[in-house]
């Protein structure tokens, strides 16, 4: 199957001044955009022709397969979670629930997920992620790792490698991911849930 960019639900420069028009144009517009195009080079041929991202992602040895997979699904996940209004700064519903039985609180919740995504080291991931009791997690994953490999669903995505936040904070990580809380569109990620 050929595998396509993501369609992004606001405009390019609607996520300003927390991700500025010129990031989503080389973040999205380009480092995603050839992860896109090496997946569907890649598998050409292969015994992962015809598997989805989910499918590829769970099967497929540590390499070029897995790598272009895995930021595939990473950065769909990442910019479809945002959302311009900046209304609804706290989970609602489910997500609440099963963050405060996890976490104590959305504010503990944040703060271990900042020291998550500001305490990995080199380019990767920090990501919520949910069992198949329910149960959440916050983890780091390097380059392209995705929960998804150990069997728990993705909920939540900070990206921290330094395309990601390079042009709009330089060497700052740490005030890129304070201003990513103020896009996440909780909706979004209750309805990631099982
Ligand atoms: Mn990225």
């Amino acid at each position: 199957m050929k595998h396509e960019m993501p369609k992004l639900p606001y405009q390019e420069d609607s996520l300003q001044p927390v991700i500025s028009k010129e990031t989503i144009e080389y973040h999205y517009g380009k480092h995603l955009q050839a992860y896109v195009n090496n997946i569907n080079t890649l598998i050409a041929g292969t015994e992962f022709e015809d598997k989805n991202l989910e499918e590829i992602i769970k099967t497929a040895p540590e390499g070029g397969i897995f790598n272009n997979a895995g930021q595939v699904l990473n950065h769909t996940l990442y910019f479809l979670q945002f959302t311009p209004e900046q209304k609804q700064t706290e989970p609602s519903g489910k997500l609440k629930e099963a963050i405060e039985k996890t976490f104590g609180s959305f504010e503990d919740f944040k703060k271990e997920f900042s020291a998550t995504a500001l305490g990995l080291f080199g380019s990767g991931w920090a990501w919520l992620s949910e069992d198949n009791e329910g149960k959440l997690y916050i983890t780091k994953e390097a380059n392209a790792s995705i929960p998804l490999r150990e069997g728990r669903k993705p909920l939540l995505c900070f990206d921290v490698w330094e395309h990601a936040y390079y042009i709009d904070y330089r060497n700052k990580r740490a005030d890129y991911i304070n201003g990513l809380w103020k896009i996440i569109d909780w909706k979004v990620i209750e309805n990631r849930m099982k």
